[in-house]
């Protein structure tokens, strides 16, 4: 008789965020229910009354860690887990909650809640802030098929890889006119592609969303930006999702404190 290979042993939590990246989980549906058949998911409270902590072969984090509780619970979790997996831009890499400069946090809590409010958050940060993370499956919110490519590649054994082409290659095949060529800022040439050019596509720029890829050619980017484009509104551009990449930090912040003088 054939033994029943042993299942993957998942947990899928989350952290500070707007879930929005596991309502992309629960639209797989059918393909979801053929993940299922392969995994085991140990603990989803989204998903699932009975839950337990465990061992995980495979822990997927959504949100941004950003209360003490949310930092000793990752911490936890990397302990106990094979893989542990970034999942949406949130948790990759600060994300919608790290929009907001931390430096001004006091002065908008005092704004919109008064002076009596006592916020239990620190600083909105990736998770690779705290603990090492094995995979950034990136996007605000994920790709459906990023998901299905990622958790496919781990069924197999295999280490998942990051796409090789930027946001530019999907637009081009999608047809879309280039917003550089026509003098509208965009961050496609320098953003991991996989999202399938979606915003550009709809009407807007690309603001990074799927991080920075490889040998990205940031400083070709901002010499371009720069012609069409004032020091705010570049920054703007970079700060939306990237403040807190190495990239950020090593190349756009520099260039911007030279173009402040
Ligand atoms: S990455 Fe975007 S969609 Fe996903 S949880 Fe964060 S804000 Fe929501
Ligand atoms: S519009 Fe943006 S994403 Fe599309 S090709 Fe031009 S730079 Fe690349
Ligand atoms: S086009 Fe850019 S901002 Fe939009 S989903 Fe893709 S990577 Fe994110």
């Amino acid at each position: 008789m054939q033994r029943e290979a042993k299942k993957l042993k998942v947990g899928i939590f989350d952290f500070t965020d707007c879930e929005g990246c596991q309502v992309k989980l629960v639209s797989l549906r059918e393909r979801l229910l053929a993940l299922l058949e392969r995994v085991e998911i140990v603990n989803w409270r989204l998903g699932q009354e009975k839950n337990r902590m465990d061992r995980f072969d495979l822990v997927l984090i959504e949100g941004c860690p950003i209360t003490q509780d949310e930092i000793d619970l990752l911490k936890l979790l990397r302990e106990r887990s094979t893989h542990l997996i970034g999942f949406g831009t949130c948790a990759t890499m600060g994300g919608i909650p790290a929009i907001m400069d931390q430096k001004e946090r006091a002065k908008w809590y005092n704004k919109i809640y008064g002076p009596q409010y006592k916020p239990r958050g620190i600083d909105s940060l990736p998770l690779t802030s705290y603990v090492k993370v094995d995979f950034l499956i990136h996007g605000c919110p994920v790709d459906e098929n990023e998901i299905v490519r990622v958790m496919e590649e781990l069924l197999s054994g295999k280490k998942p890889a990051y796409r090789g082409y930027s946001v530019c290659f999907q637009c081009k095949l999608a047809g879309n006119p280039c917003r550089l060529i026509n003098g509208k800022p965009c961050l496609g040439p320098v953003t991991q592609g996989g999202c399938g050019a979606i915003c550009v596509s709809g009407g807007s720029p690309c603001y990074g969303c799927f991080g920075i890829r490889d040998t990205a050619q940031i400083e070709g980017l901002l010499d371009i930006l720069k012609g069409m484009a004032d020091k705010e509104e570049i920054e703007r551009y970079f700060t939306m999702f990237l403040r807190y990449t190495k990239e950020y930090n090593e190349i756009v912040r520099p260039f911007m404190e030279r173009e402040n003088g």
